[in-house]
């Protein structure tokens, strides 16, 4: 099929980054491609604790910036961490413009609660833990408003082309199972929305389209990825055999409940001064080694919380329950799961890629905000503060906008190949086993081996090519990094090294990493 052209921006994704950022560029036309409809398919709308913002008068944002850049392990960019904080009053007012209803006090002050590693509560919370959905409901309600957002629903991005190193257009197909031939749409920027790549793993607290698919289609096209490694796994995921696995938030633990075992011991006292509040690679690991001991790790809210855990916490109370948990009457079984990729696609300050006419927003891009390991709720500010960036950067870049334009009708053809579920379950086990929470260079040599084979095998497939550099970057970028710092643990390099550097890597050097795996001897 002949290419397509618009005048209008693409944003490809429809989660907090993608949506937020569609706001702020109107009026100027826009195009969004959302794989499900609004509101599905994104884990901003999974979002439980809430956001990041010291609006305490006696907090700062100073003070979060130094628990961001703490928890980040010696790689949080101090100037990103900054700014970033800087902005989040903002931000929350702004939400609060459109109508989220954010928890109050009796005073009318925002409800605060204490997640890991912060050291004040200031994470602002909807319905208990209900921020993320609450947040996207009133963002999809403000883009129906706008005349300039054309959503294009049911389709997904499977590559971008590029000429001069600059991108000028999206590879879009159906992303129904059937799928069907791809169709490239000329634009004059990019806006890369497309969220993580938790989902490549098999224990995934993720929606099932977060699979790295836009992080991998960057780097295929040439863009630089930044710190690939610093994938964060959640240590309370509910361990039920769901996939993904419902998540049981961190501000539980806020709120006092405890981690124990099958035996009764509480074990993250023995662990860090901070016991259940301690960061979050530390509390993954530890819940990890209960598991890989068979000391089944569970959390338990009776003491702290009793059956206001069905208040306060209704999505946490409602995946028990229908697994058939009382978490009133008992402890909950829990794992530790890929949650957040620290690493993406390199991001500057405007929101800018390494590519010419191509930006970033959310947890597609790595800003150097998380450093090795993410501050509790620093993620919706991020995919905030980026969207906005990023859409006031590309208006200037842009020039004055036109008033309307037409709405791009786009006919797909039956053609491409339908995704191979099985191979993708494969890849995900590959890295759930050789890429987790503990890693060594014998498994990540492995991993890409395993990876190289699979894409050899199934690579007809453009989404599954994506997912497959975007698995081959992570665990080229671990094997790369020759320490344990934040959430990547090496047990054969089980120290930080002195000096605290990011990991810039193209696919082209993870790719020659991988070929070279494969021509050592097994
Ligand atoms: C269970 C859970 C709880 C969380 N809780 C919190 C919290 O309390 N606070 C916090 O700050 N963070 C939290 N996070 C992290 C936070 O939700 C994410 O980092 C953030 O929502 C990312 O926003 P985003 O817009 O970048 O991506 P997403 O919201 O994930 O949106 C990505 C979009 O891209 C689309 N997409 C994917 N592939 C393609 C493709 N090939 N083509 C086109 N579109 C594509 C998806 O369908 C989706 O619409 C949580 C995450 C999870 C999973």
């Amino acid at each position: 099929m002949n290419p397509l052209s618009t005048d209008r921006v693409v944003i490809l994704g429809a989660g907090l980054g993608a949506l937020y950022a569609a706001i702020s560029l109107a009026p100027r036309p826009v195009l969004v491609i959302s794989p499900e409809p609004l509101g599905l398919g994104a884990s901003s709308a999974w979002a439980q604790g809430g956001v990041a913002a010291a609006m305490n008068p006696e907090d700062s944002a100073e003070s979060h910036a130094a628990d961001t850049a703490r928890a980040g392990a010696g790689t949080v960019d101090p100037s990103v961490a900054r700014s970033v904080t800087a902005e989040a009053r903002d931000h929350i007012l702004g939400l609060t413009a459109l109508g989220t209803p954010f928890d109050r006090t009796g005073a009318g002050s925002y409800v605060l609660s204490r997640e890991a590693a912060h050291s004040f509560a200031r994470v602002v919370r909807v319905k208990g833990d209900q921020a993320g959905a609450e947040i996207m409901a009133r963002l999809i309600a403000t883009v129906a408003e706008l005349p300039s957002v054309q959503v294009l629903e049911g389709v997904m991005a499977v590559g971008l082309s590029t000429e001069d190193g600059a991108v000028t257009g999206v590879f879009v197909q159906p992303s129904d199972a059937a799928g069907g031939a791809p169709v490239l749409i000329r634009a004059p920027a990019c806006l890369l929305a497309g969220g993580g790549s938790a989902g490549l793993y098999a224990i995934t607290t993720n929606p099932p389209r977060i699979r790295g698919q836009v992080i991998g289609m960057a780097a295929r096209a040439g863009a630089v990825i930044a710190d690939p490694e610093f994938v964060q796994f959640h240590p309370t995921a509910i361990d039920v055999g769901e996939d993904p696995a419902p998540l049981a938030s961190e501000a539980l633990r806020g709120e006092g409940a405890v981690l124990v075992n099958r035996l009764g011991e509480r074990f993250m006292t023995a662990e860090h001064p901070d016991a259940e509040l301690a960061p979050r690679d530390i509390v993954a690991r530890a819940v990890f080694a209960q598991t890989k001991a068979g000391l089944r790790p569970m959390l338990d809210t009776r003491a702290a919380l009793g059956d206001r855990v069905e208040t306060l916490f209704p999505a946490v109370a409602e995946a028990c329950r229908r697994n058939g948990i009382d978490p009133v009457a008992r402890p909950i079984p829990v794992a530790a799961a890929a949650h957040y990729h620290m690493g993406g696609i390199r991001t500057d300050d405007r929101g800018r890629a390494s590519l010419g006419r191509l930006w970033v927003c959310g947890e597609a891009g790595s800003t150097g905000l998380h450093g090795a390991n993410r501050l509790a709720s620093n993620g919706l500010l991020e995919a905030m503060v980026y969207g906005r960036r990023a859409a006031s950067d590309i208006a200037e870049v842009l020039g004055p906008a036109p008033d309307t334009l037409p709405e791009l009708v786009v006919d797909f053809e039956t053609g491409g190949e339908p995704a191979d579920d099985a191979a993708v379950a494969a890849l995900r086990q590959v890295m759930t086993d050789k890429v987790g929470v503990i890693r060594n260079a014998a498994g990540l040599t492995s991993a890409l081996r395993a990876i190289a084979k699979l894409e050899r095998d199934h690579g007809t497939d453009e989404s599954f090519r994506n997912m497959t550099a975007t698995a081959t970057l992570i665990a080229a970028g671990a094997l790369l990094r020759q320490e344990s710092r934040g959430a990547h643990c090496r047990d054969d390099f089980p120290r930080p090294l002195a000096e605290a550097t990011r990991t810039m890597l193209t696919l082209q050097a993870a790719l020659a990493l991988r070929d070279k795996t494969e021509q050592e001897p097994q």
